[in-house]
Formats: C-alpha cells, sequence, structure tokens
C-alpha cells in the first residue's frame, strides 16, 4: 500500500517528456551539456554531468550519455536542435551510472557505442547490476529497475583513432585512474579536449577507491596536451585548464597527502579524519556527499602504498 502511494506520488510529479537540455557551443563544432552542481538526486532529476557531441561533415558524435533514459531522450533532441546530421557514434569516457544510463535513446538513434574494454568487469562482477539497484531507489523515478544497461558495441583494447567527416578524432586510454577504462577523446581540429572524470570543474571529485596516484600523473599527462578548450565529465567547459581544473590536482593531493601522514602515524581513520582542516574544501559542492568516502579510500590506497614500498 505504501509503495503504491509512493508510486502513485511519484507520477504525479513525473513527466519524462518535461526534461529539456540547453545546447552550449564550445567551438565551431562542438557542443556539451551542463549538467547541475553536486551529486545526482531527485531534484537535479539525475541530471549532474555533461555530455558533449561533435558535428561532423558526415554525422555526429557523442561523448557521454548522461544518467537516466530520459536525460539520454533529452540529449538526442538537444543534438537534433542543432543539426540534422545522423547520430552514428558514442564514446563513452567511463562506465559510471551519471555517464551511461541514457545510452539507449543514442543506440536507439542509430549510434554504435564504444568504451575501453576494461569495464567488461564492472558487468561481469554484478557491479552493475548492484549499482542499478541502488539508483533505482535512489533516483525513482528517473532511474527504474527497468532502465536498460547498455553494453559497447565495440570495446577498445587501448587507445583508438577515427575519421568521420573530415574530423579527425582520438581516443587516448588513460585508466586505471577515476575508473578502470578511463578515456578522453580529443578532436585536435576543433583544440577541444572531453576529459571525463579525469578532471572535474567546481565541484569535488568523486574518488572512492581510486587509483589516485595514477590518477595525478594522467592529469599531467592530459594538461600537457595544452587543449585549448577542455569539456570534462562536470562543471563548465575550460578555455585555462591548468588554472581552472587545478582543483582536482590540489584536491587529490591533499587526500594522499594528509591520510598518507595518518597511515605513517598509525592513525585510525576515524580520528585522523577528525583532525584533517577540510576548510579549503567543504565549501564545494559534494563535498558532503563525496569526502568521507574519497578520504576513506584514499586512507586504504595509502595502506597498500606503504605495505609495498
Ligand atoms: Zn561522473
Amino acid at each position: 500500500m505504501i509503495r503504491w502511494l509512493a508510486l502513485l506520488a511519484a507520477a504525479c510529479v513525473f513527466d519524462a517528456a518535461a526534461v529539456e537540455l540547453q545546447p552550449i557551443k564550445v567551438s565551431e563544432r562542438v557542443y556539451y551539456v551542463q549538467g547541475k552542481p553536486g551529486v545526482a538526486s531527485g531534484e537535479n532529476e539525475g541530471f549532474n554531468s555533461n555530455a558533449g557531441w561533435v558535428i561532423t561533415g558526415d554525422g555526429v558524435v557523442v561523448i557521454d550519455a548522461l544518467g537516466t533514459p530520459a536525460l539520454g531522450d533529452a540529449l538526442v533532441k538537444a543534438i537534433r536542435s542543432v543539426t540534422t546530421q545522423p547520430i552514428r557514434r558514442v564514446i563513452l569516457t567511463h562506465y559510471h551510472a551519471d555517464h551511461f544510463y541514457g545510452l539507449k535513446a543514442l543506440k536507439d538513434a542509430g549510434a554504435d557505442v564504444w568504451a575501453h574494454r576494461a569495464a567488461l568487469e564492472y558487468f561481469d562482477s554484478g557491479e552493475a547490476q548492484r549499482r542499478l539497484e541502488q539508483r533505482a531507489r535512489d533516483l525513482f523515478p528517473w532511474v527504474d529497475d527497468k532502465t536498460v544497461l547498455v553494453r559497447a558495441d565495440r570495446w577498445l583494447d587501448g587507445d583508438a583513432s577515427f575519421e568521420m567527416g573530415g574530423l579527425r578524432f582520438e581516443v587516448t586510454y588513460m585508466g586505471p585512474a577515476h575508473s578502470p577504462e578511463d578515456v578522453i577523446v580529443s578532436v585536435p581540429q576543433e583544440g577541444v579536449v572531453f576529459s571525463g572524470d579525469i578532471l572535474f570543474a567546481g565541484r569535488i571529485p568523486f574518488v572512492g577507491e581510486a587509483d589516485s596516484k595514477r590518477w595525478l600523473a594522467r592529469i599531467d599527462q592530459l594538461l600537457a596536451q595544452s587543449p585549448r578548450l577542455m569539456v570534462t565529465g562536470h562543471g563548465r567547459v575550460s578555455s585555462d585548464p591548468a588554472k581552472d581544473l587545478a582543483l582536482t590536482r590540489d584536491y587529490l593531493q591533499y587526500l594522499r597527502t594528509t591520510m598518507g601522514k595518518a597511515v605513517e602515524d598509525l592513525s585510525p581513520f576515524d580520528e585522523a579524519y577528525a583532525a584533517t582542516d577540510w576548510s579549503r574544501f567543504a565549501k564545494l559542492p559534494a563535498f558532503d556527499a563525496a569526502n568521507r568516502i574519497n578520504a576513506y579510500g584514499t586512507y586504504l590506497l595509502m595502506e597498500r602504498e606503504l605495505l609495498k614500498r
């Protein structure tokens, strides 16, 4: 009965067709839609990540697919509002729930899906299904048990490149960093790089169990390319990535320094966490939701790194 009432209440406010996304022009042939700050919630309708697209002379290449089926539909509409070119390909920067639950709409529109094969473990281990069950609770009715988890049509073994309609695309494998399967997508003729979650703008990144040592090395590798414009997985497009996106790097370094010291001093995690000065980051979006998990993941990582020394 309570479940039924909850469904009814949700149905009253749920109108998937009402989701509308505003395309933002990045360069001559590149657009993106910008998710809201913070973590995915019912309040922001699961719209907390970015997706971008490149209009070639022979079809559209999309980077990432947003975090709900309704957002996937809205993304297709947003693309259609600026071009009549067919949607040919989607490249996923990584298989996290906030970046791929909208895939089905893009696939139905005719796209083939590319991602790195390290994401197969996410499906094979059952993690993808467990995550969907959690998401269906947290983001219902935007995500429910009927949400389709679309797998890639082509699993990449490493880097890849291709040409479409006069534009060259370079897909570079960056994992394991934020996730095992991270890739970035560069479109050199447009001076644009899509960094996925290797770099975040304006919010605390989700670190969890990520390998922050490798992640920091990847950030350096990415910034060394000196892209003119960078579209990140979260936050606004940057025309000065080294400056605008210093936060991700600073934050990862701070986690490693403070938690690394705690491990060396044999301080228990709870004590170390309480004693750490978080004031530099505490006012940023997603801090409350992510910081403790990030610190704990880093604490365990620093223990493992210490044992390997
Ligand atoms: Zn993300």
